[in-house]
């Protein structure tokens, strides 16, 4: 079994001292990698890079055997294949320790950070796995304080977490610290698990409520849950920060400013039902060409306005629908994105599938001018055009729910991932008829969608107004309109 030790000798300078010991050796070389890119962010990151010192010893095993002295630097050859791949000639022997230190020294949803209070670490940052041995269960041992409480979608015993296999171990990153909060409600027999770091004290009463809510809400839709339990780890740093990760049975949250009180409270429900429904979509119902995830390069897909403009849209959606926002609140959060998608790239030339590939390239950096589409903002417009096309069609007996259930019970239940192809096939048998437009328009092409979602919303007593400088506005003409409130669950 492959075991890795994290220590932070030093904790003030950041770095974490990190032992690999790989046993079960029966080849003359062996490969290691640590990965390029994380799930949950689609472009190269180069971990590597926060490598300071990388060295390979015989065992001390093997020594205590038959060598009887300490390791030295450079007793093991091994060379770089890539700048995150190692090749290490085995020499014979069949048990190896890899020892380097890695700098963590950066505060957001997908890196890692370790000072005199808290060690925190994704897992995909600076543990290499063995070529060949990814389905291997290993063990992961924490040296910490005894003081020290851990936030994990793993459970650990005094601190040494048993992961069936890397992939399970990269899914789920860790926050170790005294001060960790943490406070628990279920929901169909799952365990959900609240935790908080930082100088943010949450009204639990409240937070318990609505988290329990919109929780329900989106178990209910989905009809059952993928995991045994969740963990929602809530980091609040005194600085202005939003960032969240989804993973399998956690998620990552960065928010702040701490002082922020009410506009971060809206925040953190925002982005943990944002979260909560990648649980579903993308975890699990997950696009066919990352099945699965190939950690030394990009996994190009094209469905990402599924994966995260459908997600954009319920997880504000599902909110409203379970009561934890007004209408109003709602609406204003529709207005948001209409505006994000509107005036900031509205006449983007790229079309969503086109965008979705280049992820990679520039989805998550400031893309030249007019070039790219948000598949997050324009991702939620066109969710909201599916959906309300098909609500107007069977009277609200169907909906963009309809597609994500059939989503979920062929494409996430049975793991197989979905295409763009299968996507446009549920989307056209839950309509009933050809989605060819939709798709040419909305999905493929990159036309204005003003007037098509205009004349959708006129039938919820909603109109996106223009004025001279191109600002969005959503006008409420019927506040009390039946197709709105059919939609909105109200
Ligand atoms: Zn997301």
């Amino acid at each position: 079994m492959i075991k890795y030790k994290i220590s932070s000798e030093n904790p003030q300078s950041h770095f974490l001292n990190i032992e690999m010991v790989i046993d079960n050796i029966h080849t003359d070389s062996i490969e290691l990698q640590l990965p390029t890119w994380r799930p949950g962010r689609y472009e190269l990151q180069n971990f590597a890079k926060n490598i300071q010192r990388f060295e390979v010893f015989s065992s001390p095993s093997h020594q205590e055997k038959g060598l009887g002295r300490q390791p030295l630097l450079g007793e093991v050859s091994f060379y770089k294949l890539t700048k995150d791949r190692w090749l290490i000639h085995t020499s014979g022997l069949q048990e190896l320790t890899v020892r380097f230190t890695y700098f963590a020294n950066v505060q957001n949803a997908g890196s890692s950070f370790v000072d005199e209070s808290v060690m925190y670490v994704n897992f995909v940052n600076c543990l290499p796995y063995v070529e060949g041995r990814m389905d291997e269960p290993c063990k992961v041992e924490m040296i910490l304080p005894s003081d020290y409480k851990i936030a994990c979608g793993m459970a650990h015993e005094n601190f040494v977490f048993s992961p069936k296999n890397y992939h399970q171990l990269v899914d789920s990153p860790m926050l170790a610290s005294p001060y960790l909060q943490c406070k628990t409600y279920q929901v169909d027999g799952v365990d959900f698990y609240v935790w908080f770091l930082g100088n943010y004290i949450p009204n639990w009463e409240k937070l318990l409520s609505d988290f329990q809510k919109f929780s329900e809400k989106q178990v209910k839709v989905m009809g059952d849950f993928p995991e045994k339990n969740y963990h929602f780890i809530n980091w609040i740093l005194t600085t202005s920060f939003y960032h969240g990760v989804e993973h399998r049975n956690s998620t990552m949250i960065v928010l702040g400013p701490d002082s922020e009180g009410d506009g971060l409270y809206t925040d953190l429900l925002g982005v943990s039902s944002h979260e909560l429904y990648h649980a579903w979509n993308i975890c699990k119902i997950r696009p066919v060409e990352m099945m699965p995830y190939d950690f030394t390069k990009e996994n190009y897909f094209p469905t990402g306005f599924v994966a995260e403009g459908v997600t954009t849209y319920y997880g504000d959606l599902f909110l409203v629908q379970s009561g934890v926002f007004t209408q109003e609140q709602y609406l204003q959060e529709l207005e948001t994105v209409l505006k994000r998608h509107f005036e900031q790239d509205g006449k983007a030339f790229q079309s969503l599938v086109e965008s979705s590939f280049d992820l990679w390239l520039d989805g998550y950096v400031q893309a030249i001018p007019h070039r790219r589409v948000s598949i997050y903002q324009k991702g939620a417009v066109v969710a909201v055009i599916l959906d309300l096309m098909i609500r107007l069609r069977f009277g609200h007996q169907k909906s963009l729910e309809t597609v994500m259930q059939i989503l979920w019970e062929r494409f996430g239940k049975t793991g197989v991932g979905y295409s763009l192809e299968d996507y446009q096939r549920v989307c056209e048998e839950v309509y009933g008829r050809s989605l060819s437009s939709y798709f040419k328009d909305c999905i493929n092409g990159n036309i204005p969608l003003g007037s098509m979602v205009n004349e959708l919303l006129d039938a919820f007593g909603l109109q996106i107004q223009w004025n001279e400088e191109g600002k969005l506005h959503l006008e409420i003409l019927d506040a009390e309109n039946e197709n709105l409130k059919l939609w909105l669950n109200l």
